[in-house]
């Protein structure tokens, strides 16, 4: 290959994880090592993934982490169709643009107390089989550029030096759903959360901008964070729903922008925290009326935003639900907020990626006990 970038390493006695990670970051396709030098286990793996050569000084192409290629089991994007993952994406000037965005938003999170300790996380696909990240265990506060990491859509990391986030799995989900989708961000804002342990839903046409930005907002039951479960309990929402709430734990939106993205995680943390001071008033919420909210619907459409109720068939449905329930702003989810998106054909296909995992799992746990 013409665009071969050879890093040498070779002063190095253990080639371990830090050392390859740094390679890979800043470009290497072949890494150069000593006569002598020990790669550590996980460093031949993360290199055997990225079909990254392992080359002795003085020697040429070292067997270790060779070129073999990685596992078909776990290179199953390119099966898929997808091009394998570029690293070099990530030191484009619009992965530093996207980088600082990223750092920005994750203050606003912090800011406006959406998470917590180390929770949340932020992503951004840069490319087709490209998804730039935030690290595990950095407060949304603390970011910086440095911080951030790059993986591919079955959640390898391919680049930066900080592990990423566990909770990767759930925004690749949405990536994968919606071609559309290029920014995610999942936090955990204590009054949309609310409504997540309470397994309800906010009403509908009471605020417009909430109309316009989402609409909406559908509940996905509550599985282990970090679990691959977990990450795929949204898709069936995704598409007709740009925000999410995550039963027992939080929030997700998607947008075409990390910025957009967190607009909406503000939208709905304030449409519930208003219904909710608003429900101890005393005084019944009055409503937008069913043409009024038809409005928003044709100024959403325009917006490109997604929304169940474009779907007219579908539209009286959830208005009729909401409607029976005058004053309350604690809703059950309407099949609208979601499960009439799921199908059989769905189901099947998350028994057979179930599957698949956990034949990965078995290989992978094979293959480190060597
Ligand atoms: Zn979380």
């Amino acid at each position: 290959m013409s665009n071969e970038q050879s890093i040498d390493i070779s002063s190095r006695k253990v080639v371990a994880m830090r050392d390859v990670q740094e390679a890979v970051a800043a470009g290497a396709t072949r890494i150069v090592i000593g006569g002598t030098s020990v790669v550590t286990p996980s460093a031949k793996d993360f290199l055997q993934q990225r079909n990254v050569t392992l080359v002795t000084k003085g020697i040429g192409a070292n067997a270790p982490a060779a070129a073999q290629p990685a596992p078909s089991i776990v290179s199953s994007s390119s099966a898929q169709g997808r091009p394998a993952p570029n690293p070099r994406l990530f030191n484009t000037p619009e992965a530093e643009a996207i980088k600082k965005e990223i750092c920005a938003v994750g203050k606003k999170l912090w800011m406006r107390q959406f998470v917590d300790g180390n929770g949340g996380n932020i992503s951004y696909r840069i490319g087709p089989n490209e998804v730039i990240c935030t690290p595990t265990l950095v407060s949304k506060y603390d970011l910086t550029p440095e911080d951030l990491s790059m993986v591919d859509l079955e959640g390898n990391q391919i680049a930066g030096t900080k592990p990423r986030t566990s909770e990767i799995f759930l925004h690749l989900e949405i990536y994968k759903a919606v071609p559309e989708a290029r920014s995610c961000v999942h936090c955990h804002p204590p009054h949309a959360t609310a409504y997540a342990i309470t397994g309800k839903v906010p009403p509908n046409l009471v605020i417009p901008e909430f109309e316009v930005f989402i609409g909406k907002v559908a509940i996905s039951p509550y599985k282990t964070p970090g679990t691959a479960e977990f990450a795929q309990t949204v898709i069936p929402y995704v598409r007709d729903h740009n925000t999410v709430l995550l039963a027992n734990h939080g929030i997700i939106c998607w947008a075409d922008s990390v910025t957009h993205a967190e607009w909406y995680a503000e939208v709905l943390e304030t449409y519930c925290w208003t219904l909710m001071l608003a429900s101890q008033l005393g005084a019944p919420i009055s409503r937008i009326s069913d043409q009024q909210g038809e409005d928003l619907l044709a100024i959403k459409k325009k917006l490109g935003l997604p929304d169940s109720r474009f779907d007219t068939s579908r539209m009286k449905e959830c208005q009729l639900a909401d409607l029976e329930m005058p004053g309350s702003i604690a809703l059950d989810p309407t099949p609208c907020d979601g499960c009439t998106g799921r199908s059989a054909e769905m189901d099947a296909e998350m028994d057979i990626d179930a599957l698949v995992k956990s034949v990965t799992d078995a290989v992978m746990g094979a293959l480190g006990s060597k």
